[in-house]
């Protein structure tokens, strides 16, 4: 397996301002090539430390992605500390330099002198042009080593690793891109269960690597394996075990194949929440061109709302209060008919750290869903604190909804 070493470059990684999510995109675009991140450094704008963390990696690796440090200010070493750790010399480019001059020219502005230090390349380094910014990236090989540079503004790193590293790299490694790596995206479903769950459906299959990653509710699962036929028979095993609790797989997410599956049918959705406070269609309406399909949600959190948007009975809320399968039921069909939707969705329940109102335990939480024929609600026990109840809630309830529409059966959540 291909090695890759990854090095981030700026003072802020270092004192918590801002979190290294490159290296997180590149981990993952490296991996779905089947390269194998060895090393991940961040290290401060410091043109010794650098170049120290530059012969470190490179000493490790048969490739390095150097992400930041590539701008016009003076705290921008990157360039300098590549030509100094592999004894070359930094030269000015004049196609580099004459798209800069023309970059400040089209947008009206005077370019300062030191701008041109983005014109310089490390002797015999390729420039990666800057489609997005002002800063060119750069590669080059040495010692059997391939270094990547590209700028840290997030987007454009973005842009040059998709739309220039991975061919680059695939080309240079004769790769075939994505074949032996498989994300599953895995909906409500506490991770020691589901681990134990895969790990049996997996038996005897030696050569998959399976890595978990929990995120709103949800895991990711990260498939790894030699071949493509491994690979798919894993997944194969996964998807059996689980069953429609996989519920995306690749970059999709559950919101986006909600929506899709509710335009595909033609079918709109409205959504009542309590102890999520509108999480629900904040996910719903994440994905582009949910209006199509969401009329919208209202947020009820207290018993006259409830009673007021909603018209839930007061004596049902007096007599049995709001978490219950009955109340659930009653605020989706609330606001299915107040939104004229075709479905209706709701929850409510105790989020914690308190008990709730009637005395349930922190967690309770109960779902309702109305059709024109109907109201089905269901009641569970969600784990963890405040937070991660809500983002629990949030993901079962949209699961809740993708398996109605798809017309699969809704089982037991926890
Ligand atoms: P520029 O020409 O825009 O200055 P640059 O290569 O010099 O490009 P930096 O100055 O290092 O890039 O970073 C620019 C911005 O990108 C910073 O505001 C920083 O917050 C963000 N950034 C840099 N590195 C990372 C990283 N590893 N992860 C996430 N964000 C980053
Ligand atoms: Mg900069």
């Amino acid at each position: 397996m291909l090695r890759c070493s990854l090095l981030a470059v700026g003072d802020e990684l270092l004192d918590g301002r801002v979190s290294d999510t490159n290296s997180d995109f590149i981990t993952d675009q490296m991996q779905s090539m089947g390269i194998r991140i060895v090393l991940r450094i961040n290290v401060g704008d410091d043109i010794e430390h650098i170049a120290g963390a530059l012969r470190m990696a490179m000493g490790t690796s048969d490739m390095v992605v150097m992400t930041g440090g590539l701008g016009p200010t003076e705290d921008d070493l990157t360039r300098e500390a590549v030509a100094r750790t592999l004894g070359l010399e930094l030269r000015r480019d004049t196609l580099l330099e004459e798209r800069l001059k023309g970059f400040f020219v089209a947008m009206g502005r005077v370019m300062s002198p030191t701008n041109l230090k983005q014109a310089d390349l490390v002797e015999g380094a390729t420039p990666i042009t800057a489609r997005l910014g002002t800063a060119p990236g750069q590669w080059l090989e040495k010692d059997g080593c391939l270094l990547v540079m590209i700028p840290g503004v997030p987007r454009e790193m973005r842009d040059m690793i998709s739309g220039d590293v991975i061919p680059l790299v695939a080309q240079r490694f004769s790769l075939q891109e994505s074949t032996s790596n498989k994300t599953l995206l895995v909906a409500a479903r506490p991770e020691s269960e589901l681990a134990e769950q895969v790990q049996e459906a997996l038996t005897g299959m030696l050569d998959i690597k399976v890595a978990y990653r929990a995120m709103m509710g949800q895991i990711e699962l990260k498939l790894s394996a030699e071949n493509s036929a491994a690979l798919e028979e894993a997944e194969r095993r996964i998807r059996e075990a689980l069953g429609p609790w996989v519920v995306a797989e690749g970059g999709e997410t559950l919101e986006g194949n909600l929506g899709r599956e509710l335009r595909s049918r033609e079918m709109s959705i409205a959504v009542a929440e309590s102890l999520t406070g509108g999480m629900v269609g904040e996910r719903i309406t994440s994905v582009p061109g949910s209006s199509d399909y969401f009329k919208g949600g209202v947020v009820a959190y207290n018993y006259e709302v409830k009673e007021d948007l909603l018209g839930l009975d007061p004596q049902l809320l007096a007599s049995h209060g709001a978490v219950n399968v009955e109340a659930a039921g009653a605020m989706a069909e609330g606001v299915r008919e107040r939104l004229s939707s075709d479905l209706g969705l709701a929850l409510t329940g105790v989020a914690g750290p308190e008990r709730g109102r009637e005395n349930e335990p922190p967690g309770t939480v109960v779902f309702g869903l109305a059709d024109e024929s109907g109201t089905y609600g269901w009641k569970y026990r969600l784990p963890g604190d405040r937070e991660m109840v809500r983002q629990f809630a949030t993901t079962v309830m949209l699961a809740i909804a993708y398996f109605y529409v798809r017309g699969e059966e809704i089982k037991d959540v926890r």
